[in-house]
């Protein structure tokens, strides 16, 4: 078992004091292999023992030295006090804000054993990881919710328009059956990314391997999109490598391309009536393919870009509104090609426009053989 310090014992370093566990090797080897921060305290509130769990959380500390100094928490120090005199384990839950905010959940327990002086053993489970998944699940029901509840009040005001003041104007009907209509489609995209997303999301960890002909997929898609491209005075300029094969899944393999080809034509026409290009380029590099969007829009300015795979994140949320986007798309594009085991990178400086590169392993031979 761990021997807590004896009175009069001096532990002095860090080093010094874990050979508290020396009269149990494996005990002490134990200890230090947990996850979990444990840190042994003796009667005096010091620290005399710590796992190097317990010395990340707290690299101030000093075994020796009373916790107080290095543990800032009055809850869990208070705690502790009860503990040193008789009282029974506590759960304190402690929050620790700087440089970042972490959340700890600490466990006190006596420890009380003939011979020794009493001591306690602090155990601490870090719950920082817990709680930001926790708060990004709320934000998103909070989001989605927003959303989803814009069009719909605007359906129900059209409706009670309709219903009342325009009743007999056919006018006016036409025009608001128009906006209901796209009010309704718009509730239907976002419906119908959420559950896309969510798919993606259960399959995560299968990886797709039916071999598909991205140059032939990519070439398909930018044809039906160069309407599209042409009605915003932008050019499809598309050069792809010949026979490029992946293993994937098909439909998720179009949704990557026509999300990034799509916003390249939304976001990407330059300033000014100048006709401009998105360009299109489809390699194989070594084991890879890398297929790049580029065009020459007002770019993205360096703050946003790494936070655009999140949900429901947009630079500009009216004009994504006003282009019928649901701010959904990068995130499926970035869950997709997690997916296939690729990587997504975006590449943009303001004013200068934005490149948008997914690279995905390509099909090997025992893959062609075994498919
Ligand atoms: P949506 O287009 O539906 O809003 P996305 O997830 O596809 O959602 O994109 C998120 C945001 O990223 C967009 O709202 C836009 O602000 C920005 N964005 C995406 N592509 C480009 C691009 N090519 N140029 C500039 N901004 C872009």
């Amino acid at each position: 078992m761990i021997a807590p310090a004896k009175k009069g014992e001096q532990p002095g370093s860090m080093l010094e004091g874990a050979k508290l566990c020396q009269n149990d090797p494996l005990l002490g080897a134990m200890i230090d292999a947990l996850p979990e921060a444990i840190f042994v305290i003796d009667a005096e509130a010091h620290a005399v023992a710590a796992n190097p769990a317990a010395l990340s959380v707290l690299p101030s500390l000093r075994l020796g030295e009373p916790l107080a100094r290095s543990l800032r928490s009055p809850d869990v120090l208070d705690a502790l006090d009860r503990i040193l005199v008789g009282g029974g384990a506590e759960k304190v839950l402690w929050v620790e804000r700087q440089p970042v905010e972490c959340w700890f959940e600490a466990h006190l327990a006596p420890l009380r054993l003939a011979g020794y002086e009493p001591a306690a053993v602090i155990s601490l489970r870090d719950l920082t990881e817990a709680r930001r998944v926790e708060r990004m699940r709320v934000d998103f029901i909070a989001n989605a919710s927003h959303e989803l509840r814009t069009p719909l009040a605007s359906l129900l005001g059209f409706v009670e328009t309709l219903q009342g003041p325009a009743r007999d104007d056919p006018k006016a009907r036409e025009r608001f059956l128009g906006i209901m209509r796209e009010q309704a489609q718009r509730m239907a995209r976002l419906v119908d990314d959420l559950l896309s997303l969510s798919r993606i999301e259960q399959h995560l960890h299968l990886r797709p391997d039916t071999p598909v002909d991205l140059t032939m997929l990519v070439a398909h898609i930018c044809d039906t999109l160069a309407p599209m491209a042409e009605e915003s005075g932008l050019s499809i300029e598309s050069n792809l490598a010949p026979n490029v094969i992946v293993p994937g899944d098909r439909d998720e393999l179009a949704r990557v391309v026509e999300n990034l080809v799509e916003n390249a034509i939304k976001y990407g026409r330059p300033a000014g009536d100048a006709a401009a290009l998105v360009e299109i380029s489809l390699r194989g590099y070594g084991a890879v393919a890398v297929f790049t969007v580029r065009d020459h829009g007002p770019g993205i300015a360096p703050a946003h870009i790494p936070r655009l795979t999140e949900r429901f994140y947009r630079v500009d949320a009216g004009k994504s509104r006003s282009k019928g986007g649901t701010g959904l798309g990068l995130a499926i594009v970035k869950h997709i090609v997690l997916r296939h085991r690729g990587k997504l990178t975006i590449d943009s400086k303001p004013g200068a426009g934005a490149a948008f590169r997914v690279v995905l392993p390509l099909l090997q031979s025992d893959q062609i053989d075994g498919g």
